[in-house]
C-alpha cells in the first residue's frame, strides 16, 4: 500500500502501490496513481541539500462537468428539508461511464448538518470520482468531520454552502488523508450563480514552483489572482489529457 523512496535524480520508478512518500531536494512529495487521477505533489516545502528537486504535477483525462448537470444538483440541494421546514445536508455521487459525467443521488442519512451514504448508496460511493455535498445555508468549508470520512479515499471532493446568499462551491482532491485544495474550475463547468470558494482567499497550496528551489521560494502563500492565471493555463495535449502544474513563489515570480 505504502511505498518510500529518496529522489536522487532521472524518472521516478514506476508506482506500484497505492501510494508513495518521496524525499526531494525541494521537500516531502506525494506521489499518487488511479483510473483518471495522476499527483505528485509536495506535502511539505523544504529545501533537502544534496538532493535534486522534484516537479510537482496534477493531470487528470476526465472532462468537465457541465453547468446544466451542476444546476440540477443546485436545485435538489435547495430542496432538502425536514418535516418541520428544516435544510437538510445532501450528498452527491459523480461517476464517469463511456467518459461522461453521470450524478447520483445515492441512497443516505440527512441531518441539518451531516449527511452519509447507506445501503445502496455506499456502492456509488466506491465508484465515485467526486463526491460533493452541501452545507445549505453555512459556509463551504470542509469540517472535521469531512476530513474524517474521507481517510480512506481516493477522490476528488467538494462542499457546497451559502445556498441562499451567494451559492459557493469548495473543491479538493483527497488522497488517502491528505487534502489538496483546488480551484472549482479545474473539474467543475461552474453555471452563473455558483462561485468558487477559493475566489479572494489566499491559499497555501501544499505544491512548489519547479525551479524554486535555492531560491528560498518555498510554502508561500499563492493569492488566488496569480494562481487562476495559472489554471486558466492549460496545457492541452494529446489523448485528451489536461496538466498542470500547481505552484506556489514569491510575488516577484514571472508567469
Ligand atoms: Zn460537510
Amino acid at each position: 500500500m505504502l511505498d518510500y523512496l529518496i529522489y536522487r535524480g532521472g524518472v521516478l520508478p514506476p508506482l506500484n502501490c497505492a501510494l508513495r512518500y518521496v524525499l526531494a531536494g525541494n521537500g516531502l512529495l506525494l506521489q499518487a496513481w488511479r483510473e483518471h487521477i495522476n499527483v505528485l505533489v509536495v506535502l511539505a516545502s523544504y529545501t533537502v541539500r544534496g538532493l535534486p528537486p522534484l516537479e510537482p504535477y496534477l493531470s487528470t483525462d476526465l472532462p468537465r462537468i457541465s453547468p446544466e448537470l451542476l444546476r440540477q444538483m443546485l436545485e435538489i440541494c435547495h430542496k432538502q428539508r425536514d418535516e418541520k421546514g428544516e435544510m437538510l445536508e445532501v450528498i452527491f455521487h459523480f461517476l464517469v461511464e463511456g467518459g461522461k459525467w453521470r450524478m447520483v443521488v445515492p441512497e443516505q442519512e440527512q441531518g441539518h448538518t451531516y449527511c452519509r451514504p447507506v445501503g445502496r448508496g455506499e456502492e456509488s460511493y466506491r465508484q465515485a470520482l467526486l463526491e460533493i455535498h452541501s452545507h445549505h445555508h453555512f459556509p463551504a468549508y470542509f469540517s472535521e468531520t469531512d476530513d474524517l470520512d474521507e481517510q480512506g479515499g481516493f477522490r476528488f471532493l467538494g462542499v457546497i454552502g451559502d445556498l441562499f446568499d451567494k451559492p459557493q462551491i469548495r473543491l479538493r482532491l483527497g488522497i488517502y488523508g491528505h487534502f489538496i485544495p483546488l480551484p472549482a474550475t479545474f473539474l467543475l463547468a461552474l453555471p452563473e450563480g455558483l462561485e468558487d470558494a477559493l475566489s479572494g482567499e489566499n491559499v497555501n497550496l501544499p505544491v512548489n514552483r519547479p525551479g524554486s528551489v535555492g531560491n528560498a521560494v518555498t510554502n508561500r502563500l499563492w493569492p488566488i489572482q496569480r494562481w487562476s492565471k495559472i489554471w486558466k493555463g492549460w496545457t492541452g495535449s494529446g489523448k485528451g489529457q489536461r496538466c498542470y502544474e500547481v505552484r506556489t513563489g514569491g510575488a516577484d515570480d514571472a508567469l
